[in-house]
């Protein structure tokens, strides 16, 4: 298969160094370990309970509603990797869990939006993806409580697609990488050392250095603060998402995780449902404080849409809320996975935009052979490399939500 050219000249690396130890640096640690137990792996995670860690404050669900190839067959992987995590992330006999449940997405379009929802549909459907188109009519005889005034068509995961324990996820990937015998430190990373094209040690706010022959950035939201270390820019920034947990006397029979045609979405969450949408660009800053929450956009935004799309949502009640940072990727919000054309052995997996943890699994894979084997094996990646970035050429993904 075709993927970065060889010119990394990497061959198998004694030392990895992953910077960062949510889903993604820890999903390369496991897959790397268990590829080639020679690798020594050490991942330098400051937050080990994750209490700032997207990972963890996210609405943990998978789709395979996206527009493009790649983003697909991504989540395709990581739906056959949800489905056996059990197997494949067991320690000592005992098998993780974490709750998946293949509710199904179900995207609305208005009639201005019905031809891209069809020709994303086609394509979801040649890559094998479990989706159905459903007219005005057949919307309102599956999903009774919905309001389709207004609406032309929609898709509907029937399956491959729905919510799972996020936290959980992170915590499995974690754990197995450890019993395959990655080393996972608990401190700060606050300088690189860069000698000329290598990054030769990772210092942490303890004084510690780490030699490495391989450095990844998995910093999550924090990435471009680590890229910075070794004179990087990466158009990555934190921005803040805001997380609602409501009650309601509403009974939706079969409810999926809904996409409004506004990005407004709701899923349920045991007998309470989770909603969310993302902020107008003006009122998107960089950094927002994450112990607050954006009430005013509940109030303004997301009440409405729900009630209008679900009419028994005039009922309902803010159970508590929470707040994670989206790391966006400002240039073309999907992720930047491979090196950088100045510095040879430092690669970087970041800038998810909102759907990374469902890419956890295609990621940790990927960025693995690419270290191990000095490019992509199994599914090519290299459309998310960071020449892209470089030569301004964006990867166009429609169902960024
Ligand atoms: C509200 C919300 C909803 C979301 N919903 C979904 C969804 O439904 N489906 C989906 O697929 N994705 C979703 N996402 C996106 C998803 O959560 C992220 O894309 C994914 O978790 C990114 O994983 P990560 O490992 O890169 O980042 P993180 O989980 O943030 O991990 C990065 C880690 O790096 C550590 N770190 C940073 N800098 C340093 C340093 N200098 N030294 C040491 N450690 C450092 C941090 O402590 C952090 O733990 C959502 C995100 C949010 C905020």
């Amino acid at each position: 298969m075709s993927a970065d050219p060889l010119r990394l000249e990497w061959h198998v690396s004694s030392k990895v160094v992953v910077v960062g130890g949510g889903v993604i640096g820890s999903s390369i640690a496991y897959f790397l370990r268990l590829s080639d137990p020679t690798v020594s792996v050490t991942v330098i995670e400051r937050d080990p309970a994750y209490t700032r860690s997207s990972s963890a404050l996210s609405a943990a669900s998978i789709r395979q509603q996206f527009s493009t190839p790649l983003s697909i067959q991504m989540s395709l992987y990581g739906i056959e990797f949800l489905r056996s995590i059990g197997e494949r992330l067991k320690v000592d006999g005992a098998k993780p869990s974490i709750d998946l449940h293949e509710g199904g997405y179900l995207f609305l379009a208005t009639p201005s939006g019905e031809a891209t929802l069809r020709e994303n549909h086609a394509l979801q459907k040649r890559l094998g993806a479990d989706i159905t188109l459903l007219d005005k009519r057949s919307l309102g005889a599956r999903f009774p409580w919905l309001n389709t005034d207004d609406l032309s068509a929609g898709a509907f995961g029937e399956s491959g697609e729905g919510w799972f324990d996020g936290y959980g996820l992170v915590q499995a990937l974690r754990k197995k990488a450890q019993a395959l015998g990655a080393r996972y430190i608990a401190d700060d990373v606050t300088a690189l050392n860069r000698e000329g094209r290598r990054i030769t040690g990772v210092v942490t706010s303890r004084g510690e250095t780490y030699a490495c022959d391989v450095i990844v950035n998995a910093a999550g939201a924090w990435a471009r603060r680590v890229a910075s270390m070794a004179g990087i820019d990466i158009p990555v920034f934190a921005r803040r998402r805001s997380i609602f947990n409501v009650s309601s006397p509403a009974r939706l029979e079969r409810c999926p995780l809904l996409i409004d045609p506004t990005g407004v979405y709701f899923r349920p969450e045991g007998a309470t449902f989770i909603c969310g949408t993302s902020p107008s660009p003006d009122k998107d800053p960089d950094d927002l404080p994450l112990d607050e929450v954006d009430h005013a956009l509940f109030d303004d935004v997301i009440w409405p849409t729900l009630a209008h799309r679900v009419p028994q949502f005039e009922a309902l009640r803010v159970e508590h809320c929470w707040s994670g940072y989206y790391e966006y990727n400002v240039f073309d919000q999907n992720a930047i996975i491979g090196h950088h054309p100045d510095v040879d052995n430092c690669i970087f997996a970041n800038g998810f935009s909102g759907h990374g943890l469902q890419q956890g699994p295609a990621t940790g894979r990927g960025v693995s052979e690419l270290i191990l084997h000095g490019r992509y094996v199994t599914l090519d990646l290299s459309a998310l490399g960071f020449d892209r970035v470089l030569e301004n050429r964006p990867f166009v993904e429609k169902n960024v939500v």
